[in-house]
């Protein structure tokens, strides 16, 4: 291929396998299936491999996707990887032969090669540090170096031991995970459904509400100890042993073999009783157990070399489509979902599959009475891959014409069709409310989905400034409410008038208007009345805004009940608060800053009101630091703060600069 073919080639692939990543590891939200990111993964590692060229921002010397600034950093004391894939027995072979061409080239004696074969569990990577037996840190993988902490969600957790025998710094790396029963649970009792065990568990996870965390009852299976500072494993079967002793929750299908025929033997026997685990596995991974042998091959920049995964190949299943439900949800979206005769895929009865939109029926010539191919996928609604010819008599699907929830002639944009009626849908109005209510946005408590459609069934609610107009004895009229929890809600509305702005600019569901860009037009526009006015150009210049998200801002505040209804929410007290100004003269201007120990403040809270006040909030104290804020009992931070002559202060102190009082 021509050079700058070849490059322009994996150029593409890269593109688009970044745009994977930054959907799977950021948001918790896949684009594709595995099976398909696999298969451009493969594809340029291909390219890289016959022409011996692997351009710098490769997917395939980068471990993970981007850190999000809304957690704090973690340093890991070890480095976390990736691991290389088998996808047949032949590479698993390949894998074996290069090993053992290695150990024979090195002047060593080592014992004779063993295995240990486990799940490849299919969760979040945590990596947990334990300070004289505490748990101290939580942190995702990241990209391997640095990765987010994630302390108080893990502590939602409760087969993860705060308190341990081991006295030393560790760090232990485990898989988060959602059991499939909590998963089934959970969707029987919620109506916003979880698609897929790994998404929840990795959403929970990189969540900042701990409440959502919590309400997943995720678990948690540890299988490494990359960094320790007096014990010393000789192998994989010990460190597993110190850490079942040290109450680590470490599954039973783990075994130790001695040849790559007894490797192949476990592989089968997981696949075979992979349906009753409970929980989703994507594989299993082959390490090698003696640890010197571990250290002799040591790692690529993104792999052991010592440890493989096995993945398990997608197998296929049909059945029959009965119906296709039309469904509209916040963004007006209305979009199809086939109805199967009920098929068991792993244990779990399937009756649903996705059919992105009207286009997608078409292309996959999808009919009613067809026989339909889905792929086992982790998702709980999978995907209709295509039909299976049938003698079976079939019908035409029919593109509605009016939205099935308030039926509003509906109308088409691309390859997707919208309900006009964004006023009074009610299913479009739920979602909103709900949006708007929930933590990131207003964090009206108590205002959860099945209120919102109570409130708007009973109540007549049906926008979003009639929340503020609620009165208790409204409230007392309807089921499920008692004096209490009319007072509790009206209080949690009252107390959400005084909104932070960037949470506000969230609540207002702006489409393409996450968390994380509502706090940079927060930052650029200081008050709410200027962001309503914010114009095109001004918007595209703030980093990371783009056109379309611009597009959407201008023309979300010239549609005119919406400016109707903000002038409303104005009216009724809602006020936006911005410290831009304070920020300009605060003590804690461009001050690096370092919490430690346990603060009577809520740790988010005080983290938010030290970054308006100007502060940079971060997560280890180096010589750049500029103060530590110290609660009760302080860790490791507050001596290494010591030895670096940082600055220190307690809670007293903060609070006496916090309350304008002179302190320092
Ligand atoms: P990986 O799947 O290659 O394997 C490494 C991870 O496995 C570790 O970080 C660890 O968390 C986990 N693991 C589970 N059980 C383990 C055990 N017993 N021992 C050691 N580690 C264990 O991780 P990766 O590099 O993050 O992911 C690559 C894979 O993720 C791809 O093959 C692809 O299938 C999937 N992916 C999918 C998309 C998508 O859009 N669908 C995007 C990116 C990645």
């Amino acid at each position: 291929m021509m050079e700058n073919l070849l490059i322009k080639k994996m150029e593409d692939l890269i593109e688009k396998l970044n745009l994977y990543n930054y959907h799977y590891y950021t948001l918790d939200a896949p684009l594709v299936e595995d099976a398909q990111y696999d298969e451009v993964y493969y594809a340029l590692k291909k390219l890289e491999e016959d022409n011996d060229l692997v351009l710098p921002n490769s997917p395939t010397t980068k471990v993970g996707g981007e850190i999000l600034e809304k957690f704090e950093k973690h340093r890991h004391l070890s480095r976390l990887y990736s691991m290389d894939k088998a996808q047949n027995y032949q590479e698993l072979m390949l894998w074996d032969e290069r090993n053992r061409r290695a150990l024979e080239n090195g002047d060593e004696n080592f014992p004779e090669i063993e295995y240990v074969v486990e799940l490849k569990f299919d969760g979040l990577t945590i990596n947990l540090t334990y300070e004289e037996g505490y748990l101290v840190n939580a942190a995702t993988r990241g990209n391997g170096i640095i990765g987010e902490e994630i302390l108080p969600q893990v502590k939602t957790i409760s087969s993860i031991p705060l308190q341990i025998d081991y006295k030393g710094i560790m760090e232990v790396q485990g898989e988060g995970l959602m059991p499939l029963k909590a998963l089934e649970r959970y969707n029987e009792t919620h109506s916003e459904k979880l698609k897929n065990a790994r998404n929840a568990a990795a959403g929970a996870l990189r969540n900042l509400d701990t409440k959502v965390t919590r309400s997943r009852n995720l678990t948690a299976y540890f299988y490494n100890v990359s960094y320790i500072t007096t014990e010393e494993f000789k192998t994989d079967v010990e460190m597993k042993e110190f850490l079942r002793k040290n109450k680590f929750q470490i599954n039973d299908e783990i075994y130790r073999c001695s040849s790559l025929k007894e490797v192949i033997e476990k592989i089968e026997h997981i696949e075979k009783i992979r349906k009753d685990l409970g929980i989703l596995i994507d594989g299993v991974t082959i390490k090698i157990n003696d640890l010197g042998i571990r250290e002799f091959l040591g790692y690529t920049n993104k792999f052991p070399r010592w440890a493989i995964a096995y993945k398990f190949e997608a197998e296929e299943y049909t059945t029959k489509l009965v119906g296709v439900n039309w469904n509209v949800g916040r963004s007006a979206k209305v979009t199809p979902t086939a109805l199967l005769e009920p098929v068991d895929i792993d244990g779990v009865t399937v009756r649903r599959a996705t059919l992105n939109n009207y286009d997608d029926i078409l292309r996959k010539k999808v009919k009613l009475n067809s026989t339909v191919l889905i792929r086992r996928s982790n998702d709980v609604i999978p995907e209709i891959l295509g039909v299976v010819p049938s003698e079976d008599e079939t019908q035409e699907i029919e593109k509605p014409t009016h939205c099935p929830a308030c039926g509003t002639e509906l109308f088409q944009e691309g390859v997707h069709i919208f309900c006009p009626n964004t006023l009074s849908c009610e299913p479009q109005l739920i979602s909103r409310l709900t949006h708007f209510a929930s933590r990131d946005a207003m964090n009206i408590e108590g205002l959860s989905e099945k209120t919102v459609a109570q409130l708007m069934k009973e109540l007549h609610i049906k926008k979003i400034p009639q929340i503020y107009e609620l009165k208790r004895e409204d409230l007392l009229k309807l089921e499920g409410f008692k004096d209490k929890r009319s007072d509790n809600l009206i209080k949690a509305v009252e107390k959400s008038k005084n909104v932070y702005l960037p949470n506000f600019i969230y609540a207002l569901g702006i489409n393409n208007v996450g968390i994380k860009t509502a706090y940079d037009l927060a930052e650029r526009y200081g008050n709410f009345s200027d962001f309503r006015r914010a114009q095109f150009d001004e918007l595209v210049e703030i980093r990371d805004i783009g056109d379309k998200t611009a597009e959407e801002i201008v023309k979300y505040f010239k549609e005119s009940h919406i400016a109707e209804a903000l002038d409303k929410l104005m009216d009724l007290g809602i006020k936006p608060h911005y410290e831009q100004e304070q920020k300009k003269q605060s003590y804690f201007s461009d001050k690096k800053v370092v919490l430690t120990g346990t603060l009577s403040m809520k740790r988010s809270d005080l983290k938010k009101q030290l970054i308006a006040l100007g502060a940079d909030v971060v997560s280890s104290v180096s010589g750049n630091t500029d103060l530590v804020i110290a609660g009760e009992s302080p860790g490791s931070k507050y001596a290494k703060a010591l030895e670096l002559n940082v600055k220190i202060i307690d809670e007293q102190e903060l609070k006496d600069i916090l309350g304008g009082r002179d302190g320092i």
